[in-house]
């Protein structure tokens, strides 16, 4: 068994409608010379201007004191679950979680802590079912020092959680004497499909970051913002794990960028991703969950076919999706598919739906 993806492109063309992910955006023009031009110094000394001015924005835009410059979002979870937790504790996150279901077991390789998952309909649960699953202190329980959510949660559909929602577990863990993190791996979407600023809805949160490789557009980075002290000490962890990124401000200038320009569009996702949805669900053998913001999941029960092998044919056809579970497709809207590709991959997928399986 083979641990790394086939290389596109050998195999297969490149896809004519890409909604694999919306990560599959691509830096463009503008975008590669604000990067080009930015200015930079030694992250290392705090010297490079320009993800000074990032992490100033973000933990702005977010409402905390600090913020720091990363790689990935992967890292921003990882980093923080390192700074908030002690090996042997337990996170408390919904069981479809990125931090259970896509960080290779990071949690508990790397910090020593197990995440257990919670159970609730479209990725999230809600206060009751987070206190169902405290335990008193003792000797013998794990300790409980950590509640997770994910805005939006992406295996839930790209559903938002609703602010009193968030707002109550965030109470009900630091009564607890728990810290919450709150994955914004989409948390713009979240605030562009309802409404509410994302100082907010982190509000309650001891640690909170955005991702500007999914929607947003950049070809690398997330920012993972807090306390003036929690920063600090995600600091060492950032140290223990690889160190500074030096002048990194020509990565950073593609996230500032994308704060200028691509927040307001994800709109545009969002109603392109209901267009997707009403399209697909005109097909034979497709169920399909109306979508809240950018992430279209599809059902293929009805096809008789498996999510993974039906999404092989769809993506021979000329329509890249990705297969989540055994009977879902997901398809992920991004400002690479525009209105007029929604109906071309509707099109294309009707065509092969409608072709025998072959
Ligand atoms: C993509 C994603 C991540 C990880 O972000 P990367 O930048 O790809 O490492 C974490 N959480 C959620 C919910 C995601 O969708």
């Amino acid at each position: 068994m083979t641990l790394a993806p086939a290389r596109p492109g050998r195999e297969a063309p490149r896809p004519r409608v890409n909604l694999y992910s919306d990560t599959q955006t691509l830096p463009g023009a503008a975008m590669r010379r604000a990067m080009a031009e930015a200015e930079v110094g030694d992250e290392q000394l705090a010297a490079d201007p320009t993800i000074n001015a990032l992490c100033d924005r973000v933990a702005a835009l977010l409402g905390k004191e600090a913020a720091m410059f990363l790689p990935s979002g992967t890292m921003c979870n990882e980093i923080a679950v390192l700074t908030h937790c002690r090996p042997g504790d337990e996170i408390l996150g919904h069981e479809d979680c990125h931090l259970i279901t896509a960080e290779g077991g990071a949690p508990w390789a790397l910090a020593g802590a197990r995440v257990r998952g919670l159970a609730g309909a479209r990725g999230q649960f809600d206060a009751p079912t987070l206190a169902a699953a405290l335990t008193p202190a003792s000797r013998y329980a794990p300790p409980q020092t950590l509640v997770a959510v994910e805005q939006t949660a992406n295996l839930g559909g790209g559903s938002v959680w609703p602010l009193a929602r968030l707002r109550d577990i965030a109470a009900l863990a630091h009564a607890h004497g728990m810290a919450t993190h709150m994955d914004g791996a989409r948390l713009m979407n979240a605030v562009v499909a309802g409404g509410v600023p994302a100082a907010e809805m982190a509000a309650g949160y001891d640690s909170v970051w955005l991702d500007f490789t999914k929607g947003l557009g950049a070809p690398l980075g997330a920012v993972l913002a807090g306390s003036a002290a929690f920063i600090d000490a995600a600091w060492r962890w950032k140290q223990r794990l690889g160190g500074a990124l030096r002048q990194g401000g020509m990565a950073a200038a593609g996230c500032l960028y994308a704060l200028d320009h691509n927040i307001e569009r994800l709109a545009e996702d969002h109603a392109n991703a209901a267009r997707l949805a009403r399209g697909l669900a005109t097909l034979p053998g497709l169920a399909v969950e109306m979508p809240e913001t950018n992430l279209v999941f599809i059902d293929t029960r009805g096809t008789g076919q498996k999510a993974a092998p039906l999404g092989a044919r769809l993506g021979a056809a000329g329509v890249a999706l990705s297969a989540m579970g055994e009977w879902r497709l997901r398809a992920g809207l991004h400002l690479d598919v525009d209105a007029e590709a929604v109906d071309l991959a509707i099109a294309l997928i009707g065509e092969a739906l409608g072709r025998p399986n072959s």
